[in-house]
């Protein structure tokens, strides 16, 4: 794993300067886990490169990978509930010991951001005066929902996306079955966040949902009302796991119609990659309406990993889709 967040983590490492706190901010699906994992490793494996590298083969790199080692702990919140407090203070308690094994006790806080402020206020004061070798790590979608004090204490990392060539080498060791044709796909459905392309590759229909996606702007194109959109996807049958393998691949239609709209063969089509089906929609979608479409879609996404309902997020789709100039 290497990316530029991890570069920065490691230079800690090997400078022996490792701060008390990190944030490590990234959209859902950017690799936020493991890059906090990858950190873990770093400060506890048991045989790391000179460059501060961990093996990634030692005991307690495949414990960490797993999330089982003793000295690493992860806390996870329930999906749509804050992570409780006592579950913070548990972890606060558990500071107060020293490493089992490792020369470092590492905590990492998935969803951070849904930690309450009483929560987060507990946890500022170990922050703040930590016991000697205690690092935590907080994961967050976005870190202006944590808590100014807690920001300001924290080294702050933002992971981007993955380059291209670099997620297409990740798939093809994760995947080594899966063919070419559908790993460029799912490199270019994900924007460049790992877990987005390897749950569109764990998604068997990916290549069916495509075909849905181009029918479903065929349809907008068209004109056609809400039921027939309805039934080309299905708002009732869209899980949020299905969303997110069809938002991203609407997302990627919606932006070859604007660039077909707006500067034409200035990037090469990703989705709707048939010449003659790519003019017929971006000529049949107003440009207002494919720059809504877009906004929506993209608005949709960022709340996927929030709290939002398939089947209303479907519906408002559907709304911007079949709407009449200056309606929506
Ligand atoms: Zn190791």
């Amino acid at each position: 794993m290497k990316n530029a967040v991890t570069d920065r983590l490691l230079e800690c490492v090997r400078d022996g300067r490792v701060a008390s706190s990190y944030i490590i901010e990234g959209p859902p699906g950017a690799g936020k886990l493991d890059t906090a994992r990858f950190f873990a490793s770093a400060l506890c494996c048991e045989d790391p490169s000179e460059s501060g590298a961990p093996c990634g083969e030692c005991r307690r790199c495949r414990l960490i990978a797993s999330g089982k080692f003793c000295d690493v702990s992860e806390l996870y919140s329930e999906e749509g509930k804050p992570v409780p407090v006592a579950a913070v203070r548990e972890l606060i308690a558990e500071t107060s010991l020293i490493p089992a094994e490792a020369d470092f006790r590492v905590f990492v806080i998935a969803d951070s951001e849904k930690m309450t402020a009483g929560a987060q206020n507990a946890l500022l004061k170990s922050i703040e005066e930590p016991p000697k070798n205690t690092v935590f790590v907080l994961l967050t979608r976005d870190r202006r929902s944590l808590l100014p004090t807690v920001v300001s204490r924290s080294v702050c990392l933002v992971l981007g996306p993955m380059p291209d060539q670099e997620l297409k080498k990740r798939l093809k060791e994760k995947f080594p079955d899966a063919d070419g044709k559908k790993i460029d796909f799912a490199v270019a459905v994900s924007g460049g966040a790992p877990g987005v392309a390897e749950s569109a590759l764990e998604d068997g229909e990916l290549i069916s949902r495509a075909d849905s996606v181009r029918e479903y702007l065929a349809a907008v194109s068209r004109g056609e009302g809400p039921a027939k959109l309805g039934a080309i996807i299905s708002p009732s049958s869209c899980t949020r796991q299905s969303l997110g393998v069809i938002l991203p691949l609407l997302k990627l239609g919606l932006r070859d119609v604007l660039i077909y709209q707006n500067a034409p063969g200035a990037a090469k089509p990703q989705l709707l990659c048939d010449p003659d089906e790519l003019s017929k929609i971006a000529v049949g979608i107003s440009p207002a309406k494919a720059i809504r479409l877009f906004d929506r879609t993209e608005r949709l996404l960022g709340l996927l990993g929030v709290n939002v309902n398939a089947l209303a997020a479907m519906a408002s789709l559907n709304l911007v889709a079949c709407s009449k100039p200056g309606t929506v």
